[in-house]
């Protein structure tokens, strides 16, 4: 049994077997063969590595010619290798000894010479793991040929382990089948997390290396809660499991008995709490958790699986389905937060940037492609026409880029005029507040719009410098850093003074740590991942406005992420214990 500690993403408890994932998306099945098939087991795995080989002679030759004898010698070395008897004798063993499956017995072997490398600490030994992979992957596409299993094409539940996985790769999984995932790599607030939140299955990333230790089919449990996964769990450990995962879907159904509960502070101070959608079919998620309203709809997710920009109607279809299902509640549209992590543009499909997070992302991208702007903007405001519409622009970092933004509506709301197309002319007008420099400008943003949303995702990591998606400076990325709570308190006091309406509507709101301090620090709505609605409604029913107000002072006075964050802990604990798993 191993244990591995990462960055708890979307909570829940999974208990399954393995689906190991390379880059190639393979699945190694665990499976055994029964004896009378000994015999053609070894021959299918002869002819796969002599395959294997001559394939890797023949990649030498190629490049020997068109880049020199010293890089083709890297397939050489290859070849050499698929070719060394010890290996066969070593795999061929596994097979009769054990009653693998060759490609099982190759999986086993190859990642035992990986990780014995990989531990080397010193010289390139770990980037010979990768030449390492490399093999396997040949021999086994050798083996697997067609058989090659799709991870679109599950038959049974499984737990699915990667090194990473994108955003798009994580939107297409199947929740049916797939309980859970873990990742090597991945921070808290990255797209891939909040993909998990949307699909609602236990997920922990930034766990560190450990593909190299567990074969497809070795019984793994996610722990979503605390953030931990452990491979080849011994007896005692399922069962404990077993019983955290009884009581954690108990917990989750007693919050659901609160739906039709207002949330509402114990002195009857009203927070609506708003949801977080990426697709349409999510504002049911909303209804079902009890959310006043939809307060951040992501739509560059219209790209998913998509070639194409999506067209006038694509937007409108998907902006309908959502307003109706919500009623007279209100509905806030974010125009497309394209770049970075998510999805590129038909007209800009791959920039190469250094940086992309600082680049060419989000309304910058937009404002450089009028027709993208101008077509979803008609898109939102004919569905204004329709309900309690919103209109909300993403990593907004000055005044004129606002400014800007609000021209261009401005003249699509006159097209739309002139060709007496029904729209709500006083649409409200929002702007995300994530980078640093908007929530410093708060005040004079406040004055061009009707409402903000503070996104601490990015604030956090543009204010500290650390890479949302990056687990190796996950432990700076914090929500509960001073400068971080400075910064939305400047933000709170700037939208108050002007009294325009402000949320949090980052991963940070729908953490239970947080709901105190953001409601001591004037928060009076949060925009969270809608499976977080009843557990941070519970919270607010627990509290008094004063209680609230008491905690932000002491919070705001600490001077390291730490130390708020272990005081938050604390006083949370105090009221909802089943909230606090670490
Ligand atoms: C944020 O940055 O906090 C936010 C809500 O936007 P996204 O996560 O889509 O970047
Ligand atoms: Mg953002």
């Amino acid at each position: 049994m191993e244990i591995k500690r990462g960055i708890p993403v979307s909570p829940g408890v999974a208990i399954g077997p393995a689906l190991v994932l390379d880059t190639e998306w393979f699945r190694i099945p665990q499976r055994f063969i029964e004896g009378d098939h000994l015999a053609d087991e070894l021959q299918r795995l002869k002819h796969a590595l002599g395959v294997a080989a001559e394939e890797a002679r023949g990649h030498q030759q190629a490049v020997n010619s068109k880049l020199g004898r010293q890089y083709g010698a890297i397939f050489e070395a290859h070849a050499l290798m698929i070719e060394d008897p010890s290996l066969s004798r070593e795999i061929e063993g596994l097979v009769k000894d054990q009653g693998y499956a060759a490609e099982y017995a190759v999986s086993r072997v190859m990642r035992r010479y990986a990780k014995a490398l990989e531990s080397i600490d010193r010289g390139n030994f770990a980037t010979r793991a990768a030449d390492l992979f490399d093999i396997e992957k040949s021999i086994l596409r050798h083996l697997l040929g067609h058989r090659r299993e799709q991870i679109q094409q599950l038959k049974e539940a499984v737990i699915v382990l990667a090194h990473d996985l994108t955003p798009s790769e994580t939107a297409a999984l199947d929740q049916r089948k797939v309980h859970a995932f873990a990742t090597e790599a991945g921070g808290r607030a990255s797209h891939t997390a909040i993909m998990a939140g949307a699909l609602e299955i236990p997920a922990v990333v930034g766990l560190g290396k450990f593909v190299t230790d567990v074969s497809g089919g070795d019984q793994v449990i996610v722990d979503g809660n605390r953030g931990v996964l452990i491979l080849n769990p011994d007896e005692e450990t399922i069962e404990r499991y077993e019983r955290t995962r009884t009581s954690f879907r108990t917990f989750e159904s007693q919050l659901g008995k609160l739906r039709d509960l207002p949330a509402e502070t114990r002195d009857g101070t009203r927070v609506p709490l708003l949801g977080n959608i990426e697709f349409p079919h999510e504002a049911r998620h909303c209804l079902e958790r009890g959310a006043n309203g939809v307060g951040l709809y992501r739509t560059e997710f219209l790209y998913l699986g998509k070639q194409g920009d999506p067209t006038e109607t694509e937007h409108f279809d998907a902006y309908m389905t959502v307003v109706q299902a919500m009623g007279n509640r209100p509905v806030v549209i974010r125009t497309l937060d394209l770049g970075a992590d998510k999805f590129a543009t038909a007209a800009e499909p791959v920039i190469h940037e250094r940086n992309p997070f600082l680049g060419l992302r989000s309304v910058r991208l937009c404002l450089r492609n009028l027709t993208l702007f101008k077509t979803q903007m008609r898109a939102i405001l004919r569905a204004s026409a329709f309900g309690d519409v919103r209109i909300m622009f993403p990593m907004v970092s000055t005044l004129l880029e606002l400014r800007h933004c609000k021209m261009i509506l401005a003249e699509v709301k006159e097209d739309l005029e002139d060709e007496g197309i029904a729209f709500n002319r006083k649409l409200p007008v929002g702007t995300m507040i994530e980078v640093p420099s908007a929530a410093v400008m708060a005040e004079q943003l406040a004055r061009e719009v009707q409402f903000f949303s503070i996104g601490t995702n990015d604030l956090i990591q543009y204010t500290l410098a650390a890479d949302r998606t990056n687990e190796n400076v996950a432990s700076l990325y914090s929500p509960g850093d001073p400068a971080v709570l400075r910064l939305i308190d400047t933000v709170i006091k700037a939208a108050q003074k002007h009294g325009v309406d402000v949320n949090v509507c980052g991963e940070m709101s729908g953490e239970p740590i947080y709901t105190m301090l953001l409601l001591g620090m004037g928060l009076r709505q949060l925009s969270v991942t809608p499976h977080h609605i009843p557990e941070i409604k519970q919270i607010i029913r627990s509290v008094t406005l004063e209680e609230a107000v008491q905690v932000a002072q002491e919070a705001l006075r600490l001077e390291a992420a730490r130390d708020v964050n272990n005081y938050l802990r604390e006083q949370t604990r105090r009221i909802l214990p089943e909230a606090v798993m670490t």
